[in-house]
């Protein structure tokens, strides 16, 4: 198969921090052109927008899509409407609507769309699932708590509404859960912090459970110094399963069974290539549903301001 020459659109944190080495890293693909109002790679051509890009650039296959969610939807519906494939940065979209014209529009044009969950492809995921598929599971406890300021400095766009504030990182532990957990789980309760000055939340609990009755609780919080902590507790009868790091540590009951340095856009960009070589896409909006879930149920409650300092 030809190698799909693929643009990156949004060139921000995550692109320069991940997506241009996982692309350089992965064999069928490559970087062929940016669509970026501000920033660029040398050596590569460059656009503003996307729309021009597809207008007037190089011969292009797929896009990235690398900027917030709120403005991902538009990009995306005209890279598929211009016959290319899709890869979403996670969250797919602002809204869960937004995705069923894309899906459509994917579908029609029979071009692969992928939303991403960067978290599921931390390697002590899928062992994860596999020990998890056929035992009985007792509690589940997930801590999702980091520091803002370090992960996101400066970026106003993650406090204004479909930015999703602890969601943004709260929703890649529920993209692992969704991954790893047997049967489908809902949400019972929640408490929504948001800081006086903000549109979107700063700290999250939620309540879940499913069809046997089984406690899943989770703490999202973006106000952690110091150490961060990604952790996921599953008590089952076959001992205490911890994935921590993010999912790039397993352990069971203390008891090392994976430790790796995570390669999670490497793995996403395999996936791609693959999707585009079987012709088909991948859209599971589970996690956004349980966020979407969350800001539907959740008692809000109003906390101390939070400044970008
Ligand atoms: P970012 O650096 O703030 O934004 C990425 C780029 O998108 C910006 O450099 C900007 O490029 C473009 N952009 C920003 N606001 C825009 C707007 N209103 N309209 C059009 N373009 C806009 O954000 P990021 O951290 O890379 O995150 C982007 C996505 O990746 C988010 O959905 C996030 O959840 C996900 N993600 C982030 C991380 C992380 O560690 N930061 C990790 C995993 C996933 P131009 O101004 O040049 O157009």
């Amino acid at each position: 198969m030809a190698v799909i020459r693929l643009a990156i659109a949004g060139l921000g944190k995550i692109a320069r921090d991940q997506h241009i080495e996982a692309i350089a890293g992965t064999p069928g693909i490559e970087l062929v052109a940016v669509a970026s109002r501000h920033a660029s790679i040398e050596g590569i051509p460059h656009f503003a927008t996307l729309d021009e890009l597809l207008a007037a650039g190089p011969d292009i296959d797929a896009v990235a899509l690398c900027m917030p969610p709120q403005v991902r939807h538009a990009p995306a519906a005209s890279a598929l409407k211009a016959g290319k494939h899709v890869l979403l940065e996670k969250p797919p979209g602002a809204t869960v609507a937004e995705l069923t014209p894309l899906i459509s529009a994917a579908r029609q044009s029979g071009k692969t769309l992928f939303a991403t969950w960067h978290s599921r492809f931390a390697p002590g995921v899928e062992p994860a699932r596999t020990f998890l598929a056929d035992r009985q599971i007792k509690s589940v406890i997930v801590e999702w708590k980091e520091d803002v300021r370090v992960w996101h400095p400066g970026q106003a766009w993650i406090w204004e509404p479909g930015g999703f504030g602890v969601f943004d990182p709260g929703i890649n532990a529920l993209s692992i859960l969704t991954r790893i957990l047997p049967r489908p789980f809902f949400l019972k309760a929640a408490e929504l912090s948001f800081p006086s000055n903000r549109a979107a939340p700063i700290a999250a609990d939620l309540v879940f459970s499913d069809a046997t009755d089984l406690s899943i609780r989770a703490e999202f919080d973006f106000r952690q110094t110091g150490a961060q902590t990604w952790v996921i507790r599953v008590d089952t009868d076959g001992g205490l399963l911890t994935l921590s790091s993010g999912g790039s540590r397993l352990d069971r009951d203390g008891r090392s069974l994976v430790h790796e340095e995570p390669a999670e856009y490497r793995g996403i960009y395999r996936r791609f290539v693959e999707l585009i070589a079987n012709g088909v896409s991948d859209v599971d909006l589970s996690p956004l549903v349980h966020v979407a879930d969350a800001f539907l149920l959740g008692r809000r409650r109003e906390v101390e301001p939070f400044e970008d300092d």
